[in-house]
Order: C-alpha cells, then structure tokens, then sequence
C-alpha cells in the first residue's frame, strides 16, 4: 500500500508538520517523527477529518464563555507579542513579575500549576529559574538590570552579531527560508571528496563557462527547482573550528560511510562533532557499487556504535546507499537533504544589511586580499561597507561560484569578496555596516582592546567552573575524554557516570582513543570542554592551540585521580543552596491609615525580632494571604532596621495594604550554605578495580 511521510502529510495538508504531529497524537495514530510513514488509507481519513475540523471551527459561533477569563485571554495574547520586562534583582517576586507582566497574579499562579507542575504563591520570591519558567510560559524576556554592569565589555563586532539574534527573536513572522548550506563528514577514504565532486560534476553545467573553475571554498547547485549549498572542503575539523569562531555555517551534515569499512574512528568523531552542535545528520553509505559493500551491517553498525537508527529501522535517522562513484543514489541523497532542510526550518532575515561567514580567505596576487562567504542573512552588494574580526574594506567586486562577477549576492549563496584592507579572519563573520568610517573604527577599536587583553578567549578550566557556571546559568560540565584503550575510554566513562549528579549534568561530548589532537582542542573550544586525557600524550599542536584558546587540558595515569579532580570541581560549582531562616513573629494590633502612605502595620512582636532587610509573611486566619518584603520599619517615630521582641512597631508592607487586625506576621532571611553534590552512587569503590 502506498505510504506517505508525515511531512508530506502536512505539505498536503498546509499545516506545519509539528501541528499535524500533535492532532496526530490526540487522533490516537501512533507516529515517531515527521519522517515516520503513515497508510494511505489512514492519511486520507486523516485528511477527511482534519478538514472537516477546520470546517466546525470556522463555523461554530464562539461559545460565551464566561466573560472575564475571555478578556484576561485575550488580554495576554496581546500583550505576548511585545513584552520584554527588566527587573532588578530584588525584583524577583511574583506580584511584581506579575505586574510587569500586566497579568493578573493568581492568572500566573493557575497556569503555571495547570501547565508546568509549578506550586507558586501571591507575592513569593521566585528563584531565576521560576521567573524563566513564567516568562517562557508568556513569551516575554526578562532584562535583569544588574546585567547592564557588564556592557561595557561588548565591543561593537559582537553588537553586530547580537542585533542579528535579537532582529530574529523580535522579527520571527520576518524570516524565511533561505537553501540549506551542507558539509561531508567521514573517516578518511570514505569517500567524501568523490561525492562532493561528483554533486559538482552533474548538478553545475561549468563547461558552458569554458570549463575553467577555480574553487571558491563552496558551491550551489540546483536540486528540484531548489538550491543546495555544498562547502568544498570536507570534514569534521573545519566545521568545528568555525563553530568555535562564533562563525556556524552548516545547516546539515551529510556523514559519509563506506560500506566495505563501516563505522570506522573518524565517523565516530565527525558524529560527535555534528550532534554536539546539534546540526541534523544525514548518513551516506557510499561505494554500495563495490563487490564487497555491506550496507546491512553497516546500518547496523550505526545503530551500535553511533546509536542511530535508520528510520526505515523505526528511527529517524535518514540514511541513502549511493555510490559517490556511479552516482547511483545521489539524487535520492539531494532529495533528502531538501527533505530534512523542510523539516527543520532553515531560514534567513533577508532584508538589510547583510550578515556572512568567511569560509576561505588569502592574499592573492592579482586581487588582493579576498574572502569566500556564505552569505547568512540580507543582501551582500558591490559597494557595501563591510567588517570583519580583524579587518574592514568596501566590496570592490563580488564573484559567484563559478568565478562570474555579480552585484549582489543572497542568502545561503557562496561568494568572493574582493576589497579588505587585510586577509580578514577565516572562520569569522563579516557584516555590512553604515559607511567605510564606521567599519574602519569598529575594526580599530576592536585592536586596541585585543592588544590589551594578551590571551585570546579563555573557556572553561576546572578551577573556574563555578563562576564560569553560574554566568551561564546551565548546570553541564562538558567532557572531551581520551584514552589510550577502548578498555580505558570504557571504564572512564563509567566513573564519569557515576559522578552524575542531580545538580550537574556530566556530558561527555566525545570519548575516543589516541592522543589529543587539535581536532579535539577545537571541540573543546566550541562547546566549551574540558579535555581529560588518561594515559596519552598532547600533541604539541594541540597543545598550542589549547594554550591559544585557554581550553583545560589534564591528562592522568590513574583513574581515581582523575575522578578526584572532578569531584572537587564539581562540589566547587555548586551554587550556595539558599536556605530560609525564621527569625521571629508578631501581631497585628492595630491598622492605621495614613494618607499618601498607605495603611501601616502596629505590631506586637511576639518572639524574635523583624529584620527590615529580610521577609515576612502574613497569615489570616492559619492561610497565607501575603509574603513580600518590609517597606518600612520604624520603632515609635525612628527608621530602624531591627525590632526584637517585646517590643513593638510599625510596618508598612511592600506593595500590600489589604492588613487587619489579628493577621499574624512571620518574619525570615534567606542565608545561602555551600552544598555538596548528593551523588547518584558513590563511585571511589570500585576504582581500582576498573583500571585494570
Ligand atoms: P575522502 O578521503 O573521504 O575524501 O575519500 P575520497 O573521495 O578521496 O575517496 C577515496 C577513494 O575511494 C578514492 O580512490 C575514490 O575513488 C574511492 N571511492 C570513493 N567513492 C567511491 C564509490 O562510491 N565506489 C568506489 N568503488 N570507490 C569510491
């Protein structure tokens, strides 16, 4: 029986494939992906259904509802698409959340507990992670003012990049899709130059140019009346290496497996490298032509060693048998990458001022300095200003992949740029700016601070791993491991493992054996790794380039050692639990109203004291009806900060004025404990054990 992909389900359908997904799920069909088949029979009743849905919803008058929720809904869904609040740090309680946020709060209290399991109360003091939590339920941002401290730090380069990042945060109905650009992995001999020349050779009609082709670094071809951007130079290496410069280009990679050899060190190494930057993997299983191809126990393979199962296996991993050679099943793959480039929305903003990624860059004899781009968002035009990590210049010249001279060039498109002042950075971003002048002083100042800072980027080093951390609010410490045995690679993931702890997630993004290479430095860099090495040497390369790069690399000869390093860094990492600290209670004995004050509190305080710098909480009647902070404290007509009890006071609450007489205060502190990880089991027993 015929079958359809559910992605083409939804193309039918004019739904995006997530939506069909879900209606799936509640319709009880039972699908894993957008790549999963479903019957024709099932998809026409689908079809059938779905339709007659959108029929019934159009149709039906809007029940009345009751009328004030209505509104508040409404209300919100106004209000969702432009709100960005700021709160200062003592501002992290859910009445002002709430009334930033222009939401009623018991609306905040019900949804979180309906929608996200979250138990909140009026005027609590959330942590950062409840307010996150809120804010992503509402689709608003927060801008904690503290932040605004360390600005000044952000030179004018990164500000080019950030406006990008906001323009598609801010501007989403803006975007649209732009080709995907694709990069070939493999382990050497695997085939993937063959390939890559091969997709040239029959997709680029170049001998109507006179045959003459000089690589710029990447090519478009045509697939379906569609493009695809291939980058010329294969490999895992490259793609890293610009992930690390900030400077991503690749969309999707196509991991390229010999049949005759199967998954060999290097496609486990270019897999890590692509699933830690979380690019979509399509698998390649080249030289099906030879006699001795096994695509069988290939795919198998890739199912044990990488854990990725083809999807005609149940999984969702696209996987295509070609002969890069024959160019059997070449087409199928083109197809496919268009396929996955849907599924996983690639896109662009395409108006202003461009944004690129240098791919290549040189000094040329005849031309000077010049740059191939991938051009990322906007329109690249002769003439621009253009800025690049270290150097700036006015396009002169833009020349396509075919070495034809253009005036302007799009998204997704490679292109040469002729016209810096200097060979700019290769694996930096470029982007276009107001004027020459402006570039030139960006570029200038940018020198200036790089001159006064020695070392380049410094990342994550074991000792720092707290304060680096909690600046970035995540709770992973990445590990890059390598080992001289498959032996060691094993037990020292095991011992890692066992050091998960519920605090911090442990995550080792790539474990392999032989010594550490640049390749890993480079990991390590782009996502932020420490490099542990157990039983190998570094290779003076790598040792450089993690001395560059300030990435931590320790190498051990005994297991236990390493895992103590670890421990001690991760106990280090813990943020403080904060833990509150009831300091005393007291009564209201009576309410006095005072004009343009609000009403203020006479209280008796009954054991304790209240602390003006801490907070209360008032019950009525044994409930919570407010917990906030103190506005002001004063003992008879005097401020103060501290009352003990028996003495009494007068209080006025912060933001609360509905006190009664009887209501019952209870006064607290937060203090912060160090804490230690509570370990999933403890892991020094079996140590010794292990290595051998
Ligand atoms: P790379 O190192 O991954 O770039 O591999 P290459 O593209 O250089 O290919 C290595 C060798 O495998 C070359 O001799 C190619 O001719 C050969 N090769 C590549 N693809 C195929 C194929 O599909 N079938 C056969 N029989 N040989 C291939």
């Amino acid at each position: 029986m015929a079958r359809l992909r559910v992605y083409e389900l939804a193309r039918k359908l004019n739904m995006p494939p997530k939506e069909l997904l879900q209606e799936l799920e509640e319709l009880g069909v039972s699908v894993k992906n957008h790549m999963s088949f479903v019957d024709e029979e099932i998809a026409n009743i689908i079809i059938d259904l779905l339709e007659e849905g959108k029929e019934k919803k159009s149709k039906q008058p809007s029940k009345p509802r009751k009328d004030d929720e209505e509104e508040i809904e409404k209300e919100i869904t106004e209000k969702k698409k432009k709100r960005k609040i700021s709160l200062k740090p003592d501002e992290l309680k859910l009445d002002i959340v709430a009334e930033k946020l222009g939401i009623p709060q018991n609306k905040i209290i019900q949804d979180m507990f309906v929608k996200r399991g979250l138990a909140l109360r009026p005027g609590q003091i959330l942590k950062l992670e409840e307010v996150e939590q809120i804010l992503k339920e509402y689709k608003a941002e927060i801008e904690l003012e503290e932040e605004k401290a360390g600005e000044e730090e952000v030179d004018d380069f990164e500000l080019l990049e950030r406006r990008f990042q906001e323009l598609y945060e801010r501007e989403e109905d803006k975007l649209v899709p732009r080709p995907p650009v694709v990069t070939v992995m493999g382990h050497v001999d695997h085939g993937k130059t063959t390939l890559l020349d091969r997709i040239r050779s029959t997709r680029v009609a170049e001998r109507e140019e006179g045959g003459i082709t000089q690589s710029i670094g990447a090519y478009q071809v045509e697939v379906n009346g569609r493009k695809i951007t291939f980058i010329d130079t294969p490999g895992h290496e490259l793609f890293t290496e610009m992930r690390a410069r900030g400077a991503q280009a690749t969309d999707i990679v196509v991991l390229v497996v010999a049949a005759d050899d199967g998954v060999m060190p290097q496609t486990i190494e270019a897999y890590n490298h692509a699933k830690s930057a979380n690019v979509p993997i399509i698998v390649a299983i080249n030289k099906i032509d030879k006699p001795n191809a096994n695509v069988e126990k290939t795919k198998q393979e890739l199912v044990e060693k990488l854990g990725l199962i083809p999807e005609e296996w149940g999984g969702d991993t696209v996987v295509v048998p070609i002969s890069a050679k024959t160019g059997q099943g070449v087409d199928e793959l083109l197809e496919m990458i268009l396929l996955v480039a849907d599924m996983n929305e690639i896109k662009c903003y395409p108006e202003g001022p461009a944004r690129a990624v240098i791919i290549e860059s040189k000094l040329d004899k005849k031309m000077g300095p010049v740059a191939s781009v991938i051009v990322k968002d906007g329109v690249l035009k002769v003439g621009d200003a253009v800025v690049a990590s270290n150097t700036y210049g006015k396009v002169r010249n833009l020349f396509d992949d075919r070495m034809r001279s253009i005036r302007e060039a799009h998204p997704s498109q490679p292109v040469m740029i002729l016209g810096f002042e200097d060979v700019p950075d290769v694996h930096s971003n470029v982007y276009v700016v107001e004027s020459v002048e402006k570039a030139k002083e960006i570029v200038e100042k940018r020198r200036e601070k790089l001159e006064s800072q020695k070392f380049g980027k410094k990342h994550v080093n074991l000792e720092e791993l707290m304060k680096m951390m909690k600046e970035k609010d995540k709770k992973i410490l990445n590990i890059i491991v390598k080992a001289d045995t498959y032996g060691s690679v094993a037990a020292l993931r095991n011992a890692i493992n066992k050091l998960q702890s519920r605090e911090i997630e442990l995550n080792i993004v790539h474990a392999g054996v032989g010594e550490i290479s640049t390749s890993d430095i480079m990991l390590a860099a782009a996502v932020d790794a420490v490099v542990l090495g157990f039983r190998v040497k570094v290779n003076s390369k790598a040792r450089k380039l993690a001395e560059q790069e300030g990435v931590d690399v320790r190498t051990y000869s005994i297991i236990y050692k390493l895992v103590d390093d670890l421990k001690l860094a991760l106990e280090g990492m813990l943020e403080p639990e904060e833990v509150e600290e009831i300091i005393g209670h007291g009564e209201i004995k009576r309410v006095f109203k005072i004009s343009k004050v609000g009403k203020v509190a006479g209280v008796q305080m009954l054991d304790g004291k209240a602390d003006k710098s801490g907070f209360v909480r008032l019950y009525r009647n044994g409930q919570l009806v407010f917990e906030g902070k103190i506005e002001s404290l004063k003992h008879y007509k005097e401020d103060v900060n501290v009352v003990e009890a028996p003495q009494e006071c007068g209080i006025k609450l912060s933001g609360f004025d509905d006190i009664q007489e009887g209501d019952e205060l209870e006064f607290y502190v937060i203090r912060k404990v160090k804490r230690k990880p509570t370990f999933v089991e403890e892991s020094q027993k079996n140590l010794s054990e292990q290595q051998q």
